[in-house]
């Protein structure tokens, strides 16, 4: 029966989210008249087994097995319904803010730890679906880059992000994904519920910010750092020093923002924040290539060994730093060369923006700097620097911060599809036949191209994930604006020594 269900849940989180011994009783009730439950459960339990639960996947299960046999919710509406019964099982906001800054003052990571731990055991981060995601290094010469499928992201068309920008306000609530009214939300069909999502209000010089994990945990404790008030993602002074701000309280952090402008940026362009958390990434294994000169001696810049334009400041002095970082971020938003396909803005339009990421070494502040422009042309209307057509079949999504330091996320479909492809040349099958069948496998021809070459009995498997490999690298360097190559090294240089850091 539901109400057995009901009593294991109330062990569960009196074990594990901090549900007060005071409070089950008036817990029990609001459950039992929500679930349409007159009595509670009195039989025996498992206590112990409820109390070394890692996850409470086999709980969720239970649950909603019995709330759609027991006919209390339909299959549409059980999900959002169990959000609601684990956001009820998980203490309020306030009582989670409070006792984040109770374990801060003795231990910052311990503070992180409990948020991201509570997020797990009230099924807000679903761990085990995390944990079945597919991932791999893609080893190469110099840097490497890491690989994963996300299987529960959805993938986004970069047309309907630049979209988000031009919806009014007001019209929508929550007004986005990131707004701090979703904290409780009950969700419908055009929004996920977020009865289950606990967010930390911070100061960040003096503004107030909110600190949240991430559901998808694209690396470890992949965190969202957002803004109180609903308002465009903009790089400025005030921002990329809100950057610094956020690793002098959390310096186990890193902390970088999305560009503001589509194809280079994120997905959620219509409101500010960070993604942040405990990772250290490709990029920040990467090697100075130069050092560029620099007139004030508290700022160390060079110009990074990386695929991308990367500059690369470090500096114990965090106004000295912000300083440099300003210069650099003005002086690649006017910089113009048309010989290399760089015009910064057409119109009133602006192409070119920056990635940074923040990290703290000891006490030197390690701030990364990713030049970016996200121009269209005839040839690329996609982007000039991002992912070209022959590359969407395996990443078509904006290139954000994430993928822009090395690790990619790819859609959930290339499980299935490389797996059919896989088969495709290991059975020799007709592959004119299959892609009537299978229309999505069209897109692949430059990875059909790859593979028929290969002599007979090639081993198939390692030549899709070489190709997936060499497909990412050669997305990260479409993405860098100034390229590899001779030329592109001198316009770098000369840049880099124009701005008079
Ligand atoms: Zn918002």
């Amino acid at each position: 029966m539901l109400n057995e269900t009901i009593e294991k849940l109330l062990v569960y989180a009196n074990a594990h989210l901090g549900l007060d011994e005071e409070d089950i009783t008036y817990t029990r009730n609001v459950i039992l008249e929500l679930c349409h439950a007159d009595r509670p459960f009195l039989g025996e339990m498992n206590i112990s087994e409820l109390r070394g639960l890692k996850v409470p996947d086999q709980l969720i299960l239970e649950l909603r097995t019995k709330l759609i046999s027991e006919n209390i919710k339909s299959e549409a509406e059980v999900d959002n319904f169990i959000i609601r019964l684990m956001g009820i099982l998980t203490p309020k906001p306030s009582e989670v803010s409070a006792k984040f800054r109770q374990l801060y003052k003795a231990n910052r990571s311990k503070a992180t730890d409990y948020l991201y731990d509570l997020q797990v055991k009230n099924n807000y981060i679903q761990k085990t679906a995390v944990e079945q995601n597919i991932h791999w290094v893609s080893k190469f010469d110099k840097n490497n880059i890491e690989i994963t499928i996300n299987l529960s992201k959805p993938e986004k068309d970069n047309k309907d992000i630049a979209k988000l920008k031009e919806i009014p306000v007001g019209e929508k609530y929550p007004a986005c994904l990131l707004c701090k009214e979703n904290v409780g939300y009950a969700g419908n069909s055009n929004h996920p519920a977020r009865g289950n999502l606990r967010i930390i209000p911070l100061k960040l010089d003096q503004e107030q910010w909110f600190l949240q994990y991430s559901p998808y945990v694209y690396y470890d404790r992949h965190c969202i750092v957002f803004e109180s008030v609903h308002e465009p993602m903009t790089i400025s002074h005030r921002t990329v020093g809100k950057l610094l701000a956020f690793v002098d309280q959390f310096p186990h952090f890193f902390i970088g923002s999305n560009s503001d402008l589509p194809i280079v940026g994120g997905s959620i362009l219509d409101h500010e924040h960070f993604q942040g958390g405990q990772y250290e990434f490709p990029l920040m294994k990467a090697k100075d290539l130069y050092t560029v000169r620099s007139r004030n001696p508290l700022v160390k810049v060079s110009v990074l060994d990386w695929y991308n334009s990367t500059f690369h400041l470090v500096s114990a002095n965090k106004g000295a730093l912000l300083d440099a970082a300003m210069k650099i971020v003005e002086g690649w938003k006017g910089y113009e060369n048309k010989e290399l396909d760089i015009i910064p803005k057409t119109g009133e339009v602006m192409h070119s923006t920056v990635t940074p990421i923040v990290r703290k070494v000891g006490r030197y502040y390690h701030m990364y700097i990713i030049l970016r422009n996200n121009r269209t042309n005839e040839q690329y209307p996609d982007g000039i620097f991002h992912a070209h057509p022959k590359h969407h079949a395996i990443k078509k999504e904006g290139i954000g911060l994430i993928e822009a330091m090395g690790r990619f996320i790819l859609p959930a479909r290339l499980k299935r599809q490389l797996h059919i492809i896989q088969a495709l040349y290991d059975n020799k099958l007709d592959r004119a036949k299959l892609l009537e069948e299978q229309t999505d496998l069209a897109i692949f021809t430059d990875l059909y191209e790859t593979l028929d070459r290969l002599p007979d009995g090639a081993n198939y498997d390692h030549a899709i994930t070489e190709y997936v490999n060499i497909t990412c690298r050669e997305i990260l360097e479409a993405t860098g604006v100034f390229k590899t190559d001779e030329m592109g090294k001198a316009a770098f240089k000369q840049f880099a020594e124009s701005l008079k850091l």
